[in-house]
């Protein structure tokens, strides 16, 4: 339902040549859970060169609430509720806490560099074809979780506590603003934002930066940071094998007229390998350990559920990725067709296997509201 063409014009950095107008563009709430999506458009000026004009979204959505380490068949019914008509509403609408939304909020504009499976934000999506991609900075987060803040209140969100998500609509790794976006954040939204979490599909970084395991472990082992907002990091792994990386690139490899395994082999260069994920995910901990940090919170690896989702646990140990330093985080795909999703079988065996190694086993569903798939 579209309430209103909302234009806030905020003219917000002029850096060098540089200025940025941001505008909200539109507001859309979603009465389904209660999440409210805004749509950006953002137009750059650099002096000589053409304008860029980007469009991204913000969105508001409720929390959800034990979801984490249920029965097996209370694990289901979470997982497949999409496809379980009214039942499977009713049995999310009791997983859903309003009273700490998250604020979905995008680290690039234009398009993603990498390519996952099924979303509209990939480099390679038809119609992102000549998108540009652009980082967004410091100074644009402010003013969108300011602005998405106060409109979100407008419609009677609490916006007292809140969590962060950088999710969708763009990849932590390319983004090089991480630890200035968290300072600012910790200092200009105290006591309003409770939580902030960085999601990645863990690349490699280019040209010696770090990664976002690695400003999170940083941020932890600062001094003047006291543990608030709480921290936390999340890598979409989506398979244990080489099909990691066919997933995260699936949008290129299908476009491409080769053999997709021997592209799938060389592009496999471009992202960080598990063994290195796990050992950044250690680092994260032990950081927590040294600080005093108490709960420690463990960084998540996250698998999108396809049908054909290959998730080794005995691989996963082996890659150092265990129960203390690692939760596990399901999540079905994306799509309206159940043919696409994980079975009950495969589905029980998994979620057992996970449980006897001892894996806190956490479930992300499908928002009722589908405003992910407007976010990314
Ligand atoms: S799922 Fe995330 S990382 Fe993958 S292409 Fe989309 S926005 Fe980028």
């Amino acid at each position: 339902m579209n309430e209103q063409n909302k234009f806030i014009e905020l003219k917000i950095k002029e850096r060098e040549e540089r200025s940025i107008i941001m505008n909200l563009s539109e507001t859309e709430s979603l009465p389904k859970d209660g999440s409210l999506l805004m749509k950006w458009h953002q137009k750059d000026t650099v002096a000589g060169k053409k304008d860029k004009e980007l469009n991204y979204a913000t969105a508001m959505m409720p929390g959800y609430e034990n979801v984490r380490n249920l029965s097996l068949e209370e694990a289901w019914g979470v997982f497949n509720y999409k496809n379980d008509g009214e039942s499977g509403e009713q049995v999310m609408a009791n997983h859903i806490d309003k009273s700490s939304p998250t604020l979905l909020l995008p680290l690039q504009a234009g398009r993603c560099p990498f390519d996952c499976l099924g979303c509209t934000f990939a480099a390679s999506f038809p119609a992102n074809k000549d998108k540009k991609i652009q980082q967004i900075g410091m100074e644009e987060t402010r003013v969108l979780i300011k602005e998405s803040l106060d409109e979100a209140q407008k419609k009677g969100i609490i916006t007292s506590d809140i969590g962060i998500s950088f999710v969708g609509s763009g990849d932590a790794t390319p983004n090089p603003f991480l630890e200035e976006i968290f300072k600012m954040i910790m200092k200009e939204f105290p006591n309003v934002v409770r939580r902030v979490r960085f999601s990645t599909v863990a690349g490699s970084p280019k040209g010696g930066y770090s990664t976002p395991m690695q400003v999170v472990e940083k941020i932890i082992n600062n001094p003047e940071y006291t543990g608030q907002p709480q921290i936390s990091m999340q890598v979409s792994a989506h398979h244990t094998n080489i099909k990691r990386v066919q997933h995260v690139f699936s949008q290129r490899i299908e476009k491409s007229a080769s053999d997709p395994i021997a592209v799938a082999e060389k592009l496999q260069k471009l992202l960080l390998p598990l063994p290195e994920v796990a050992q950044q995910f250690q680092q994260i901990v032990d950081a927590q350990k040294e600080r005093g940090f108490e709960p420690i919170r463990k960084p998540t690896l996250t698998f999108v559920c396809t049908k054909d989702t290959e998730i080794d646990v005995e691989a996963l140990a082996n890659y150092g990725f265990n129960k203390e330093n690692t939760v596990i985080q399901l999540r079905p795909i994306l799509s309206e067709d159940p043919k696409d999703c994980m079975s009950e079988e495969v589905f029980s065996s998994l979620y057992n296997k996970l449980g006897f190694a001892g894996y806190d086993v956490v479930l992300m569903p499908v928002s009722p509201s589908g405003v992910e798939l407007e976010t990314g």
